[in-house]
This record gives C-alpha cells, structure tokens and sequence, in this order.
C-alpha cells in the first residue's frame, strides 16, 4: 500500500521561520533562568531540534515518551504509561514541554498531570500544532506554532503507521489512502 501527500499545509520555511519566533520568545520570557525542556517522543523531536536552535540562554534538554496501556481501548484517555529521562530533577525547575500536536488535549493533560506531581517551579507548553477545533479538554498551551484545521496530517516528526516522520514539511495525508 502506497500513500500519497494531498496537499502541502506548511513548507519547512514556514516551520522554521515560525520556529525562531516561539525560540525569540522563550528566550525573553525565561531570560535569566535555565528551564529544562521536555520532548515528546517521538513525534516532537524534529520540532523540538529546529526550536532549540533559536533559543538564547542556558536550556537543559530531556525526552518522555507516553504510551497507552497495551490491551486497553486505544482511547488518548486510557491510562498512560511514561518511560525516558524519569530520573530528572523536575522539582523547583523551569519546565517546557515540547510537542508535536495537540488534538482532544488528552495527552498533553496526562502529561502535565505526571510532570507536575514532581513539583516544578512552573511548566508550560509549546506545541507546533494546535487543532483548537478538536479540543475535549482545557488545556494551556503557551507557545503555538500553527493552528490547524481539522485535517490528518503527517511530517516533520507526525506520522502515520510510523512513516513520514522524515518529511521536511507537513502535509495531508490523502484521505482515500488511508
Ligand atoms: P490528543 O488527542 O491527546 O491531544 O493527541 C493525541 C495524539 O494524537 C497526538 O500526540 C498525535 O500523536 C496524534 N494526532 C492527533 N492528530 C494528529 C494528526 O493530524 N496527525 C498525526 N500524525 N497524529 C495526530
């Protein structure tokens, strides 16, 4: 089975250039500090490495992966299982967490709900992609690169059957593909 990008949403240079503006600001906003970002494997990390390149300053830098439960309904409520750099000093840090895309807000929650309960100074969001539309949860997502309408998408870290990750742009993934 062969599938097809429909349609380009953001080039790489939309990406990148909207990518050294979340970077400017995380640069003013913890100007002096040294916040810990947290990557969310495996989607966000061509995100998470174009971002860090635009930011000034002392950042220290770890990755989570967050897994449902195997066996359970494949739910983004479902319990989540967290594996990666656990043994981090979170309490009293900075911490960004970084994603690809937040959809129900479901996941980003669960997320923060984990970081959280080891009590860090503060926490905030950055996400690359933002479907508003689709939202179950209130969430608080600081630093948003692009808000997209209810399409699938795949590339620059999002993928489908765990293909396209590699792609220098985001796209639609034609629907009668899938
Ligand atoms: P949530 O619904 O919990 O906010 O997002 C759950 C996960 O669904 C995301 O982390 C992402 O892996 C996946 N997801 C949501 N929308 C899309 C999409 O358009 N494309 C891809 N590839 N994954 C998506």
């Amino acid at each position: 089975m062969s599938y097809k990008i429909e349609r380009i949403l953001l080039s790489h240079e939309q990406i990148v250039n909207r990518s050294k503006e979340i970077g400017a600001q995380i640069s003013k906003d913890y100007a002096g500090k040294r916040p810990l970002l947290i990557g969310m494997l495996n989607g966000a990390v061509p995100f998470f490495a174009e971002l860090i390149k635009h930011i000034e300053g002392e950042i220290e830098t770890a990755f989570i992966k967050a897994s449902s439960y195997a066996g359970q309904t494949c739910s983004s409520s479902g319990s989540v299982v967290f594996t990666g750099d656990l043994n981090l000093q979170i309490a009293g840090r900075d911490i960004i967490v970084i994603e690809d895309i937040v959809d129900t807000g479901l996941t980003i929650k669960t997320v923060c709900a984990f970081i959280r309960e080891k009590k860090p100074k503060s926490i905030a969001v950055a996400t690359l992609l933002d479907k508003k539309s689709r939202r179950l949860v209130e969430v608080d997502i600081k630093y948003v690169g692009f808000d997209i309408p209810n399409v699938f998408v795949v590339g620059f870290g999002l993928d489908y059957d765990e293909l396209f990750r590699n792609l220098p742009y985001v796209g639609v993934l034609d629907s009668s593909s899938i």
